[in-house]
């Protein structure tokens, strides 16, 4: 008999106790009509205050196929991410959100697209039910304002769906950077990329976890962490106003000598150091956020501690 292959879902979960019974029957189903490979569900449970662990536990006692980390607290779904990639066995994982806005019927569509030889096939979203206006502007913004700044193709509406090849695993494992930003590392490791188009469903019951702070930041945080262009920014905008200012000074000089001083010029020249203070306050503000983010990486800190980690078992 030939070995067969097992596909690993590696699900980040944050109090998901509302979902994770429709979940786990999606996900049955889906092992009902996929025979041919074994599978393995893995949770990562980050910290929730809720029944979540209980409920997977549950799962796990009736089902070898169930594997579950639990966090020592609520260290956010990049690190959960990690947490998750560090501990799947299958010779291929999907990663896929606990709230069924990942429909899980895409699966088969992407194990047999990696058995065509991809390593990372990734759903791209159609359209985005559920969603309000004003969270797509700011996410099509966001992602032009990364995909300029960068020469590593990103991919836009694309979220962390999507199946990773063990090669792609064993790359995503080498990232320890404790700021996160899975989905630019999904770009950066490159291999051979397929994307498949989906709608994506509103969530199917809970809570989502992210507001407009969290999102702000995590724009921030992928800027940063994949691109040195604001420091560049500055530096440019730095040197053109030098240069105006210079250019401005010498027709100063020049009209004070032939003309005199006429001693006018207070909103103007308010208007001058407000504009420069913004800008030295703004480049300094770039300046910082690549600090912190040399403070944080250089403690070097374990990036995340587990409580727990049961393995899935062997098929009874
Ligand atoms: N999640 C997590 N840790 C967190 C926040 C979220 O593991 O701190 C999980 C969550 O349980 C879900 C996935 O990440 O499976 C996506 O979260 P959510 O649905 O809240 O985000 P959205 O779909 O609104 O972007
Ligand atoms: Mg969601």
């Amino acid at each position: 008999m030939t070995h067969r292959k097992k596909i690993s879902l590696l699900i980040p979960a944050y109090n998901e106790q509302e979902v994770l019974r429709h979940l786990y029957e999606r996900l049955n189903k889906l092992a009902g009509q996929t025979p041919d490979y074994d599978f393995e569900f893995l949770f990562i449970n980050d910290g929730s205050r809720d029944k979540t662990l209980d409920i997977i536990k549950g799962f796990a006692e009736s089902d070898h196929r169930i594997a579950y980390v639990n966090l020592s607290r609520n260290f956010g779904k990049e690190t959960a991410m990690l947490a998750g990639i560090d501990h799947v066995t299958g010779d291929a994982t999907v990663i896929i959100d606990a709230d069924l806005q990942d429909p899980p019927e895409l699966i088969p569509r992407m194990i047999a697209l990696w058995e065509e030889g991809y390593d990372d096939v990734y759903a791209k979203r159609r359209s985005r039910a559920g969603e309000s206006w004003f969270k797509k502007v700011t996410s099509e913004t966001f992602y032009k304002l990364l995909q300029k700044s960068t020469s590593i193709p990103i991919q836009r509406d694309t979220g962390d769906f999507r199946l990773l090849s063990r090669r792609c695993i064993e790359a995503l494992r080498q990232f320890r950077e404790s700021q996160r930003y899975t989905k630019g590392m999904f770009s950066w490791i490159g291999y051979k990329k397929k994307e498949i188009l989906y709608d994506r469903d509103p969530r199917a019951a809970g809570v989502t976890k992210w507001n407009y702070f969290k999102l702000i930041n995590f724009a921030i945080d992928g800027i940063t962490s994949f691109t040195t262009a604001p420091l560049r920014i500055s530096s440019v905008l730095g040197i053109l106003i030098s240069f105006a200012s210079f250019i401005y000074i010498l027709f100063l000089v020049i009209r004070t000598t032939f003309y005199g001083s006429d001693l006018a010029g207070y909103p103007s020249m308010m208007a001058v150091i407000l504009f420069l203070g913004g800008i030295q306050l703004l480049s300094l503000g770039v300046i910082g956020e690549y600090i912190g983010r040399i403070f944080n990486e250089t403690k070097n800190r374990p990036l995340y501690f587990i409580e727990e980690y049961h393995q899935s078992g062997d098929k009874k």
